[in-house]
């Protein structure tokens, strides 16, 4: 699950979003600051140490053979621990209940 960063136009505040493909074509992403859906992507390489990066691939295969929600948030937390930003509430609530094993598609019926 990529993670896209987002700037908007109106206020200025940078936020990041974990999106699927699929989310990523229908979204329609709005500032968590301001509330405006002015914010364009915000493209560059996220920085990464050769350690975390080790790290980052180890969970990753670690939730692609185990396939569960709680492997999901961790490896969406560790993406976002190694992206060094905070996330919005919405989003941190949301890998708070993944990281406590509730399926992706329950917490996505309270983000609709
Ligand atoms: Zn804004």
């Amino acid at each position: 699950m990529p993670v896209y960063e987002y700037k908007c136009n109106k206020c200025g505040k940078t936020f990041s979003l974990f999106l699927t493909y699929s989310e990523y074509d229908a979204a329609v992403v709005s500032c968590p600051g301001c509330g405006s859906d002015g914010v364009q992507r915000i493209i560059r390489p996220v920085r990464v140490t050769k350690g975390e990066k080790a790290r980052l691939r180890d969970v990753t295969e670690e939730a692609a053979g185990n396939n569960s929600s709680q492997m999901l948030g961790k490896v969406m937390r560790t993406i976002q621990e190694n992206s060094g930003r905070e996330l919005p509430p919405d989003t941190n609530e949301a890998l708070t209940r993944l990281e406590r094993g509730e399926s992706p598609a329950e917490i996505d019926k309270d983000y609709q």
